[in-house]
């Protein structure tokens, strides 16, 4: 069982981002693992986090929502947690994966002006997206909609924590960051309480989807140095992988690795690697680009590696396509999880 256990924790695991680009929602995790009616299990439980992202991706109708977790550091002594739960924590935490801070306060409504993402919480249910027991799962009660992104002036420039192995803020993250949080108007680190230094403008970041089939399967961010290759099983440690989703024939069209994406001083541009080529379609006309070919994005084109193979901003589609996501919980121990009637 505890092996399942984990299986469903690395499923969540694959569910957090503190790239503001990616995530849907923002998290107080404190709160959300001690949701008892959700499940009628233990005071604590890590996997009612599981349920919450499950309960997003039925909302937004898309497959692979991705929620920004704010964590007090208390919960990682909390003894009401397994040790194999404050261990797969510690470890987000570590990977800054989550954002755990000494304090977490009023950071996850913080995270969510800066950002215009909603807040998964009960707090101040209404206003905000009330994570509640709801048939065959947890759901989202409330009115509150993404906002449009603030454009707040911390958020245009990169920032750097002086603890140099900083996991929000460190050396090794100049790109992808998080919201500072600002105390007294200072940029400063969440977890470090320390005042941020400005190493310069951020790099524009875009949000990109893939749709299967009318399905939206994955959200991810493309920036100026983080060009993002896409294609059925591309090499590349950061790239999109299409394969899971795809059927014979496109499997058979789409190549390892079809296409890449990037911003640039232009803006967002397209450069074909594929054996069959890419079909960029604007209001105008459908342009094919062959191997090697590099067009710009424009705000409401679609790229289209096969029919029904598709990759737009994600603003293109109004609804994510699927009622029922594939669940992070389908791993998970029936012991563990006892759904209300
Ligand atoms: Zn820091």
């Amino acid at each position: 069982m505890r092996f399942e256990v984990s299986k469903v924790l690395d499923a969540i695991e694959g569910r957090l981002s503190t790239d503001p680009v990616v995530a849907r929602g923002v998290v107080d995790l404190a709160e959300v693992l001690r949701y008892t009616d959700l499940d009628a299990g233990r005071p604590a439980s890590l996997l009612r986090l599981g349920q919450v992202v499950d309960a997003l991706g039925r909302h937004l109708g898309e497959e692979g929502v991705a929620v920004y977790v704010v964590v007090d550091r208390s919960v990682l002594s909390d003894s009401d947690l397994t040790s194999n739960e404050r261990m797969a924590i510690r470890r987000w935490a570590d990977d800054g994966l989550v954002e755990v801070l000494p304090s977490a306060g009023d950071r996850v409504f913080e995270v969510a002006e800066l950002t215009g993402l909603p807040v998964l919480t009960r707090r101040e249910a209404g206003r905000w997206l009330a994570p509640v027991p709801g048939g065959g799962g947890a759901v989202l009660v409330g009115t509150a909609a993404a906002s449009p992104t603030s454009n707040h002036p911390a958020l245009a420039r990169i920032w750097q924590c002086p603890e140099p192995e900083c996991a929000l803020f460190g050396a090794q993250r100049q790109s992808a960051q998080p919201p500072p949080r600002m105390r007294s108007g200072v940029p400063s680190c969440p977890r470090h309480e320390q005042r941020l230094a400005d190493r310069g403008p951020r790099p524009p970041s875009v949000a990109l989807v893939v749709r299967v089939d009318g399905i939206v399967r994955q959200r991810f961010a493309v920036g100026a140095e983080r060009p993002v290759v896409v294609g059925r099983e591309p090499a590349e440690p950061s790239a999109v992988r299409l394969g899971p989703w795809l059927n014979g024939e496109s499997a058979r069209r789409i190549s390892r690795s079809h296409l890449r994406v990037v911003v640039t001083r232009a803006g967002l541009e397209v450069t074909d690697m594929s054996t069959n080529g890419t079909v960029l379609r604007t209001a105008a006309e459908l342009i094919r680009l062959s191997r090697g070919e590099t067009r710009l994005i424009g705000d409401n084109d679609v790229v289209v590696l096969h029919d029904g193979v598709e990759l737009a901003r994600p603003g293109r589609w109004r609804s994510g396509g699927v009622a029922d996501p594939r669940s992070v919980m389908s791993d998970a121990p029936t012991v563990a999880i006892r759904m209300p009637r």
